[in-house]
């Protein structure tokens, strides 16, 4: 689909397509998109594209200014309809409250954009037990709680559906920095492969998404927590020199994330560094 591109584009450029998304503002029209952490970054980005394509938008996340600020965000975006909930995603009777009243009120939730998540650094001897299940509840349980709670009613509904898993490319690349949260990624692509292997005769796809590094609140807190902003500039300068990582702003995530939801990809790696050899190697032979 060639609108897609054109819509990416603009998405990507962080410039608006448009009051209510110009002349795709009803690519999404009539659908209910879901997205978990829409308070911030990648989420909230997410979050206001659907709202320009014409989506009617519920933004959940454990922060309720924030994810009030985006429902009404996507109102001005153009969203026919927004909502703020806030719900901690790890919280599996929260989420069994949440997916009640979205579907009671709303109705079946026709894209679900699993995406909240916590970042922890730390060598794998320094990582305690509890830092462990604090990521692993949040990046794999919500993830867990969210496909089986909203993946269920899409299927019992049988009219297709789309659920997006943000992983990221440290599911694939190992680092001694990050052991708990790379874990915690790998599992949340298998378990998306897996479920969309399951959802493949139904109409309903699954996309693991995989970004690099991106600049968000994540990428600071951390990559460099404990430090002043002097100091988090100065290692996020070097961190580009050494990584050629650039300021790859959320929107450009976004993005990808429609044009995946569009295109029915399987996995999306998004940043130039989470599209290397490792990756190809695994998911594209030949490629
Ligand atoms: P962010 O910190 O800017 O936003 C995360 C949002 O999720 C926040 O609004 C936060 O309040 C919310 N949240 C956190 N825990 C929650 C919980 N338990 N329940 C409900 N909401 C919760 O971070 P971001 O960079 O936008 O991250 C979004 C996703 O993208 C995460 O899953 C992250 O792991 C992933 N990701 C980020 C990067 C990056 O470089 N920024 C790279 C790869 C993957």
């Amino acid at each position: 689909a060639s609108w897609i591109e054109e819509f990416v584009t603009s998405v990507e450029s962080g410039r608006s397509p448009g009051p209510a998304g110009g002349k795709h503002a009803q690519r999404f029209g009539g659908q209910l998109v879901l997205v978990t952490g829409a308070g911030s970054g990648i989420g909230r980005a997410t979050a206001l594209a659907f709202a320009e394509a014409g989506a009617r938008v519920v933004a959940v996340d454990r922060n309720p200014q924030a994810a009030a600020r985006t429902a009404e965000s996507s109102r001005r975006a153009g969203a026919p309809a927004a909502w703020a909930e806030t719900v901690d995603v790890s919280d599996e009777q929260a989420m069994e409250k949440l997916a009640e009243k979205v579907t009671t009120e709303y109705g079946v939730v026709d894209v679900l954009v699993n995406n909240a998540g916590i970042g922890l650094s730390g060598s794998f001897f320094d990582t305690t037990p509890e830092d462990w299940r604090k990521v692993l509840d949040v990046n794999l349980w919500g993830v867990i709680h969210g496909c089986r709670l909203f993946g269920r009613r899409m299927s019992e509904r049988g009219q297709g559906g789309h659920i997006v898993n943000v992983a990221s490319a440290a599911a694939y690349q190992p680092s001694r920095a990050l052991p708990a949260y790379s874990t915690s990624k790998a599992a949340v692509l298998m378990l998306s492969e897996c479920l969309r292997a399951e959802l493949a005769g139904q109409g309903i796809g699954v996309t693991a998404v995989c970004p690099g590094f991106v600049n968000t609140a994540i990428t600071s807190t951390a990559h460099f927590a404990g430090v002043d902003a002097r100091e988090e500039k100065r290692l996020q300068q070097r961190a580009a020199r050494l990584y050629g990582l650039r300021n790859y702003p959320p929107e450009k995530v976004a993005a990808a994330i429609l044009r995946a939801v569009v295109r029915n990809e399987a996995v999306a790696p998004v940043t130039p560094e989470a599209r290397g050899a490792r990756w190809l190697s695994r998911f594209a032979p030949g490629a």
